[in-house]
């Protein structure tokens, strides 16, 4: 398969309907040029506008009474090719996916490992599928005749407007915050709608691990470095990429291998604000491997300011996990020039319970268990959020043979010899430099001062100690109601004013 610097597609908007009804106007913010598709199949149309930066027929496929569109991309391509016959036409991701929706019917999507969603017209069905972990996000409002999908909730809204009840309940779902009738696809599933009936029907195609493998240490190294080096390797693309980079292990780890991957020396950006930076312990990496290194400072009250940008850009109202998508979002905005395939190290803390600072192994793997079961819709990998710049980032540790792997590791394997992420830095011990290997965990919400930053905000409106994290969620919920459900642009929300609602809200309920 060609190597790629960019998915064809990195998000859509699809009407699939049996009458003749164009799809709504596009509201993205994904930044990209628009195509808009129509494919007309016996029973119902395809209509459909894509995002992407010039390759958007090779979002598409269509065969017989099939069509279908695909935002993100495939990572084991060369795999799924051997499953096709000899000659099948397969040369985009979206017409793997279609020769193996030919052969597989949906369970064509329990082979996929990627970072995608996708919507599919099938006779009178429509499959809407996320890749395993749902790392692209994916929303539909299904009704009698017509199936609406976005990839992002904003692209909907105004679909709502018109046709309030209509949306069908859909099993299992998620239901949108104040957006009636819109539903998230869960990870890991595809439905399977009726466009008659808008009827849904679930079917899971991957579920995390809950058994342990028992493995001994080097066994275990050695299959952690192989299983994600070759994840790094299927998200390099085509040209040099760039790595968010903050001297953790979970960043200098893809960094390292990533450099192994690339020629001439790799691109790696690090990024703090005024209170506080991992610049010192960033630059040892980017030294060790020779990579052209940049630093962005942004002033800490820019990064509160772009709180509208972080929840407008990955759609969630989970406060812990706008903390920790505020520093990146501000990271990618400044990041300008060409639109750039980007690396980060995020997510590995979660299979590796390395936030947990635990010793106990009980606790250990009851806090992975739990942060496995509840990923799910808190979008924290939502390429939307570097997408706001025209960027496409993804996350190897949460590479679907990655992800499989380190969850499943017995706990005594992740924290081990008092140090936690025990297997991972063991397993690139060799590509980096001892400083590195046995640095403290050192979150990026706490590394770019933002929790501080953001709770100081709170108590100088008069937030009580006690109540500031029900502060923040007010705050993140009073946002989030303005971008994505009223739709204004983030430049004219301020954090400033929610703030203070949040602290006014709180004294009325006191
Ligand atoms: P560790 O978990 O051991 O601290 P880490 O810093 O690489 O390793 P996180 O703290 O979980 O991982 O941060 C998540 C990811 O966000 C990082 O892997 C990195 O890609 C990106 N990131 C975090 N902080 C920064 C920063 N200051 N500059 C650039 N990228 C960052
Ligand atoms: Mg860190």
């Amino acid at each position: 398969m060609m190597a790629h610097t960019f998915p064809a597609a990195t998000g859509f908007l699809v009407s699939a309907q049996q009458g003749g009804d164009r799809a709504p106007g596009p509201v993205f913010a994904t930044r990209g040029a628009h195509e808009a598709v129509a494919e007309a199949l016996r029973t119902q149309t395809l209509n459909a506008v894509l995002v992407h930066s010039g390759s958007a027929e090779n979002a598409v496929a269509r065969s017989g009474d099939t069509a279908l569109v695909l935002a993100g991309e495939l990572y084991n391509r060369e795999d799924l090719f051997t499953l096709l016959p000899a000659g099948a036409d397969a040369r985009t991701d979206a017409q793997l996916l279609l020769a193996l929706l030919d052969v597989y019917d949906l369970h064509a999507f329990r082979l996929l490992n990627g970072r995608f969603a996708a919507a599919v017209a099938l006779g009178d069905r429509v499959l809407l599928a996320t890749d395993h972990a749902g790392s692209v996000p994916l929303y539909t409002l299904p009704a009698p005749g017509r199936v609406l999908a976005a990839t992002e909730i904003k692209a909907l809204v105004p679909a709502t407007a018109k046709a309030p009840p209509s949306g069908r309940p859909v099993a299992e779902a998620r239901r949108v915050r104040r957006v009636p009738g819109v539903h998230q696809v869960p990870a890991g599933t595809v439905l399977d709608i009726d466009v008659r009936t808008g009827t849904a029907v679930p079917t899971r195609i991957w579920t995390p691990p809950v058994s342990r493998r028992i493995l001994p240490e080097a066994d275990a190294t050695a299959v952690v470095r192989e299983t994600l080096a070759r994840a790094v390797r299927a998200r390099t693309g085509g040209s040099t990429p760039l790595v968010v980079l903050s001297g953790g292990i979970d960043s200098s780890g893809v960094a390292a291998l990533a450099a192994a991957h690339t020629h001439g020396p790799l691109d790696t950006l690090s990024m703090g604000t005024d209170t506080s930076d991992e610049f010192p312990e960033a630059r040892v990496v980017a030294t060790h491997l020779g990579s052209a290194h940049r630093e962005i400072t942004v002033p800490t009250a820019d990064l509160l300011g772009q709180l509208p940008y972080a929840i407008w850009a990955s759609e969630s109202v989970d406060a812990d996990i706008i903390e920790y998508l505020l520093p990146l979002t501000a990271l990618y905005r400044a990041l300008d020039g060409p639109a750039r395939r980007i690396l980060t190290g995020y997510g590995a803390d979660i299979p590796l319970a390395g936030m947990h600072r635990e010793d106990r192994l009980p606790q250990l793997d009851t806090a992975v268990a739990f942060d496995m079961a509840t990923f799910d819709g808190l979008n924290e990998m939502s390429p939307v959020l570097s997408g706001i710049q025209g960027h496409w980032s993804t996350h190897p540790y949460w590479d679907r043979d990655v992800l499989d792997l380190l969850v499943s590791l017995e706990a005594g394997l992740k924290r081990r010899h008092g140090r936690d992420k025990w297997v991972l830095r063991e397993a690139m011990s060799a590509l980096l430099p001892r400083e590195t290997v046995t640095r403290p965990k050192l979150g990026v919400h706490e590394g770019s001062g933002t929790t501080s930053s953001f709770s100081l905000l709170l108590s100088d409106a008069g937030v009580p100690d006690a109540d500031i994290h029900r502060a923040k969620s007010l705050v993140v919920r009073e946002i989030f109601d303005r971008v994505v459900v009223e739709g204004l642009p983030p430049a004219e929300v301020s954090t400033a004013d929610a703030v203070h609602q949040a602290a006014a809200r709180l004294k009325e309920t006191e």
